[in-house]
């Protein structure tokens, strides 16, 4: 069993913030009147023996009764207060590790958290962008890559730049995939998305070409249709008709496009999935995957739209055989893309004759001959074996 955590950045809300606060403040009171307690105990009797996290928690009724707004706190998180503060004495009491003394926590440091147990499915990543959190309900967030597994325990917190995250510790079998002996380079291209050494040309940007026509084309309708519809409102209010419109409800065609530019999403969506097929596959199959670095690679002056789209989907897709690669014990290699698709991978000379080519003559050779060893070439698998080269060097 591994455990990992994954960081979001969380959006709360007003009342989530207050709710926030307060529970920073619970937490700080526990641990502060718990660590008085152990030293007031020390102070009148030497010989007293140490209250574990245990017996911290059955003190944490009392203090309820006597000071009853601690029952605002998400409950789990008092507890882990103790739990912690018990391990900070316990590694003061370790003389190995030389730590000092438990501190008492200041409600002036800029930076304060608590962290809540998973208990029946309080804690629950519910889509891309909302987690429900304890006492909190579902809140917003951003970034982050989730990982799957067991959720255990989140820490909620925030710094000096008042920004707030939540840190999710995930529990997960040790997923070290099977050593294949297997390497592989990819070349990442418009026409395929990828295209690996070995020649597997994966063709999953197509329909999400057509589809992101499609939601443009509907996200421009759906913002269209809002602003008839506002105007139509103020035109109600402001003409006094008997009955005006007063909810975006009452405008069927609104909600129409609003209904499908949701559908195209959810579609869209499932592409990301078929990305995820694909670095998992290519972790699964290969020991080390080199690939090039987009920052350096020569994206073209092109604004065509499937060329944005694939550069959005390489990005995603070398991301994703980042933290895949070090999730499974697998090894990824990013090297400088520049001239892989113009040398020979067999007598490793740069063909010249494409010095003079306009860019779209160049988009259209799809093969070629070698002018020094007559070797017959695919552009895309030359790139990807010129790539793996490349990353091979590196290691040796
Ligand atoms: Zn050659």
């Amino acid at each position: 069993m591994v455990f990992k955590a994954f960081k979001l950045r969380l959006y709360p809300n007003k009342a989530q913030r207050n709710q926030i606060h307060v529970n920073f403040g619970c937490v700080r009171f526990v641990w502060n009147q718990m660590l008085n307690m152990h030293i007031e105990r020390y102070k009148n009797n030497k010989k007293a023996p140490f209250q574990n996290a245990f017996a911290m928690n059955n003190m944490l009724k009392a203090m309820k009764l006597e000071y009853p707004w601690l029952k605002q706190a998400e409950s789990t998180s008092l507890q882990v207060s103790n739990r912690d503060l018990n391990d900070a004495f316990q590694r003061f009491f370790d003389p190995s590790l030389q730590n000092g003394f438990p501190r008492f926590k200041s409600k002036k440091n800029a930076n304060q958290s608590y962290t809540s147990k998973f208990v029946n499915n309080n804690i629950q990543v519910v889509d891309n962008h909302h987690i429900k959190l304890p006492k909190l309900g579902l809140m917003y967030f951003r970034g982050g890559r989730i990982l799957e597994g067991k959720i255990k325990a989140v820490t909620i917190s925030v710094n000096s730049r008042n920004q707030y995250e939540a840190s999710v510790l995930v529990e997960n079998e040790n997923q070290v995939f099977k050593k294949t002996k297997k390497v592989v380079g990819i070349d990442l291209g418009l026409k395929n998305l990828s295209i690996t050494s070995d020649g597997q040309k994966e063709d999953i940007l197509k329909i999400s070409d057509k589809l992101n026509k499609k939601l443009k084309i509907w996200e421009r309708k759906k913002s269209r249709r809002l602003e008839n519809a506002k105007k139509a409102m103020a035109f109600d209010e402001h003409e006094k008709v008997l009955f005006p419109r007063t909810e975006l409800t009452q405008f069927p065609r609104y909600q129409q496009a609003k209904r499908t530019v949701a559908k195209i999403k959810k579609i869209a969506n499932r592409r990301k999935d078929n990305l995820h097929k694909l670095t998992t596959k290519l972790v699964k199959e290969y020991d080390v995957i080199v690939v090039e670095d987009l920052s350096v690679k020569n994206m073209m002056k092109n604004h065509h739209l499937s060329a944005s789209i694939a550069n959005a989907s390489w990005g995603t897709l070398v991301s994703q055989l980042k933290y895949k690669c070090e999730w499974h014990g697998k090894q990824l290699i990013i090297v400088d893309p520049k001239n892989t698709s113009r040398i020979c991978h067999e007598c490793k000379q740069k063909n010249h004759e494409f010095d003079d080519l306009t860019q779209n003559e160049w988009l259209n050779t799809r093969e070629w001959d070698c002018p020094n060893c007559n070797s017959h070439l695919d552009r895309d698998v030359n790139a990807a074996k010129n790539i793996l080269a490349r990353g091979l060097e590196t290691l040796f």
